[in-house]
Parts: structure tokens; C-alpha cells; sequence
């Protein structure tokens, strides 16, 4: 992002226009099929991604030396507006390049910057995060899976569930126990996992909604080098702290590493203006305010995440703003689902029979509802942050948080 550009936003934009118009397919806005399997989209993004690689518009804000075009977050900007009627690989933005590409880069290897950015910026590789563990996922830095050192490697074991796409992943980042006779921050190592290495037992998880984005994996003596160690041995909360940042800011629409805009089309969810046109009530008042009120709450939210995207730049607010943006994009997508809802009525409940409608997807939609307040931490941990952080609110105790991990007492 640092890297001085010859070429103007204006001169950047024009030649991405034609190039989208003569590359691209128009961007299909039909609703997904309610399929059981979406590798297939997986497949397309990795085509489409290596398209944008090959016409030299990949990667806009990751350095020239990692395979991306060293640019500035208003060349992406400029890139996602004219590139939005167009198929983007909108599969690969999260979390392949807003979190996990943003924090190797942040804080990953020399090699693992460049190979790993590399390839996920010609469309090769994706990635994806094994953090959240059966035990529970907000104490993060309470998980139990562990990292013994055998000889010059290390042997992995434990469990992580709740990895969104890892399905379709070559690489996860993986943080796990290394030290269990210091406090529970202090013990920890993140390490790039290959997601299909031998030990490695991944199953996807099917939701109540029928989605199936989601895997649980086991790791059973899965032998990692010390070249798949990210950042520094025991450094691994400072890590995933970096990764929790990209998380939030990426939900909350502030990440320059998105290329595209709008969300895949695998997503089960419906927009209320389009269910109250399906429905013949675009001109009820009542549904027209409704409409009006999802609409004014989005609005809001882009311009907020702006806002607050430029005071975490300029220094003026504190990174753990980030959280302020995941917070606002959860209440706009819950508002949304609550809307689509209501409008789509009784016509809803189709969904429960398969209806493909878009009143049965606003029903399906709304049982994927409480996900945008736990996806990237939940509300709760978010408002923890923002009290703890932003408004210097005295810090929530943790009994925890000073002795060895060893001797803290876990439920079994
Ligand atoms: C859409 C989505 C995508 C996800 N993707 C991934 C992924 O790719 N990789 C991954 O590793 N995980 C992923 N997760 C898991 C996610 O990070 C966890 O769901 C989340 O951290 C919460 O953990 P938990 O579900 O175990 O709930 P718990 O941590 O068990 O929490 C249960 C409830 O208790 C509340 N709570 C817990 N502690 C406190 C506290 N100190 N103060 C107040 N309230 C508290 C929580 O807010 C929550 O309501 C994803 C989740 C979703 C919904």
C-alpha cells in the first residue's frame, strides 16, 4: 500500500472499465440454486481470480514483491466500483485475502509472504482459519489444542471446529498450545497448516439452515516443519490479535483487501426490497417504510466504516476500533434478515419445504440470522472491546489471565 504508483486513480480506473468490459462476464444476479454442494463456486472463483491475475488487476493492495500491484486503497476502491456488475471471485475475499493474506503479510515470513500471498493472488490457493475449538470460542486464548516439539519439527493435536470454507482450503492458519507452564497469552504459536495434510480429519458441519460453509477438524500427530511457525514461537497471541483486527475490519467492510463488492452468491440471504417486489408489496407503505429503514441502517454503515477506516489510519482512533465496524455490520445484516422476514409473511415458511422463492429465502435466510453477531467474535466480546478499549471502562476480570495455563482449571 506504501509503494509509490505511477499510474493515477482516474488513468487506473478507465483501464480496468475496458479491460472488466472485454474479460469479464456480467455479473449474474439471479438467486443461487439451493445446491447441497458449492465446490463448483469455489472452482469459478479460483478461475476468475487467476482471469484478474493474468489481465494484472490481482492482488491491488498487496505489495509487487508478494504478486499484488503495490497500490492504494483508493485504486481498490476505484476497482470495486466499476467491477461491480461484473463475476468477481467474491469467494476469495474472506477470509483468504482480508484475513489471512493481510495477516501473513502483516506479520508471516519472508517465504511465507511469497509463497502463500503469491499463490492466493494467482487464483492457486485459498486459505482459512482454524482458531474457535469445541471448548468455545470467545476465550480464544484459552484453547487447548497443542504443538509439542519433536526433534526439528512439531506435532500437532487437538480439535477446532467452526472454520468457515475450510473445505475448499489448501492452508490454515492454526493457533495452538506450545507452553503450558506460562500464563494462557503467553503459550501460544499460530502455524500455517496444509488442510489436507496427513492427520488432518476435516468434516463439514450441516446447518439447520442447509448451509454447509462450515468443517470441524481433528488433528491427530500432524507433523508440521518450523518454517509453518508464524511470527514467533510463544508469539502466537500477537499474531492472532493481528488476525482478529483483519477479521473485524474485513466484516466490518474497512479492509482495502476485498476486491469486488457484495457478498458470494452462495449466501442463502435476500435483500427486503427485492422480497417485498416478489411478494407484490412494493407499494404498501408499511413495507415501503421497512424497506426505507434497511436501506437508511446500510447507508449508515458504509459511511461509518469509512469514517471509521480513516481514524484507525491517521492514528486519531485506536485499531480496536475495528470493532466498532464489526458491531454496526451485525446489526445492519440482523436488521436485514428481520425485515426480509417480516415482508415475505407467511410466504416464508416455503423455505421450510425447499421453496427456491424469495419469500422461502428470506425464511431460510433468517435461520442463518444470529451468525453476524458470533462470526468474527460475538457482540458481546466486540462491546468487552469497545467498553475495555475505547471507552478505558475498567477491564473485565479474568482469574485467569496471570497464572501458568497448567494450573488453570478447565472443564473436562
Ligand atoms: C459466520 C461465522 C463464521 C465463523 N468462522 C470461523 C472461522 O473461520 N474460524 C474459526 O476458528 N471460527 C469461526 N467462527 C467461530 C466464531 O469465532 C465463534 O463462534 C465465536 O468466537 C464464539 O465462540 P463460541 O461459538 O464457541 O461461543 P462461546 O465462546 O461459547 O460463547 C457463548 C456465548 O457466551 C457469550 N460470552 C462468552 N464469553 C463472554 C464474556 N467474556 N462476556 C460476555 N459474554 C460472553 C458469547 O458472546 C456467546 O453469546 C465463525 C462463526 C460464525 C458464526
Amino acid at each position: 500500500m506504501t509503494e509509490s504508483t505511477t499510474e493515477s486513480v482516474e488513468d487506473f480506473r478507465l483501464r480496468a472499465r475496458a479491460w472488466l468490459a472485454a474479460n469479464m462476464e456480467p455479473r449474474d444476479v439471479r438467486p443461487p440454486a439451493l445446491v447441497d454442494d458449492d465446490v463448483h463456486e469455489w472452482l469459478a472463483a479460483r478461475e476468475l481470480q487467476k482471469r484478474l491475475y493474468e489481465g494484472g488487476f490481482a492482488g491491488i493492495c498487496f505489495p509487487r514483491a508478494y504478486g499484488g500491484l503495490g497500490l492504494t486503497p483508493a485504486h481498490q476502491e476505484a476497482f470495486n466500483d466499476e467491477s461491480q456488475d461484473y463475476e468477481m471471485p467474491l469467494h476469495l475475499n474472506i477470509p483468504t485475502f482480508a484475513i489471512c493474506a493481510a495477516t501473513l503479510l502483516d506479520v508471516g515470513s519472508e517465504e511465507q509472504k511469497r509463497d502463500r500471498i503469491g499463490a492466493a493472488i494467482r487464483g492457486d490457493e485459498v486459505l482459512c482459519q482454524f482458531l474457535s475449538e469445541p471448548g468455545g470460542g470467545s476465550d480464544l486464548a484459552g484453547l487447548t489444542t497443542r504443538a509439542d516439539r519433536d526433534g526439528d519439527h512439531w506435532i500437532l493435536n487437538g480439535a477446532k471446529t467452526w472454520s468457515t470454507s475450510a473445505y475448499a482450503a489448501d492452508w490454515g492458519l492454526c493457533l495452538a498450545r506450545t507452553d503450558w507452564d506460562v500464563p494462557k497469552h503467553q503459550g501460544l504459536t499460530m502455524f500455517l497448516v496444509p488442510a489436507k495434510a496427513p492427520g488432518v480429519t476435516m468434516n463439514r458441519i450441516r446447518m439447520v439452515s442447509g448451509s454447509r460453509e462450515f468443517c470441524e477438524e481433528f488433528f491427530d500427530d500432524v507433523v508440521l516443519p518450523d518454517s509453518a511457525v508464524v511470527g514467533e514461537v510463544g508469539g502466537g497471541w500477537t499474531v492472532a490479535s493481528r488476525q482478529l483486527f483483519h477479521e473485524r475490519n474485513s466484516l466490518g467492510g474497512g479492509s482495502p483487501y476485498t476486491s469486488g463488492r457484495g457478498r458470494p452468491r452462495m449466501l442463502p440471504k435476500v435483500a427486503p426490497v427485492d422480497v417485498a417486489r416478489a411478494a407484490g408489496l412494493a407499494g404498501d407503505p408499511a413495507v415501503r417504510e421497512m424497506v426505507g429503514e434497511a436501506l437508511a441502517l446500510s447507508a449508515v454503515q458504509r459511511q461509518t466504516a469509512a469514517r471509521v477506516v480513516r481514524a484507525m489510519e491517521s492514528g486519531v482512533l485506536p485499531l480496536a476500533a475495528s470493532s466498532l465496524l464489526r458491531l454496526l455490520a451485525a446489526e445492519s445484516a440482523q436488521l436485514n434478515d428481520d425485515l426480509a422476514l417480516k415482508i415475505a409473511g407467511a410466504g416464508a415458511a416455503t423455505g421450510a419445504w425447499g421453496d427456491p422463492g424469495l419469500q422461502g429465502r428470506a425464511g431460510i435466510g433468517f435461520l442463518s440470522r444470529q451468525s453476524a453477531s458470533l462470526g468474527g467474535g460475538t457482540t458481546e466480546i466486540a462491546r468487552n472491546i469497545v467498553s475495555e478499549r475505547l471507552l478505558g471502562m475498567p477491564r473485565e476480570p479474568a482469574p485467569d489471565r496471570d497464572i501458568p495455563f497448567s494450573q488453570v482449571r478447565r472443564g473436562r
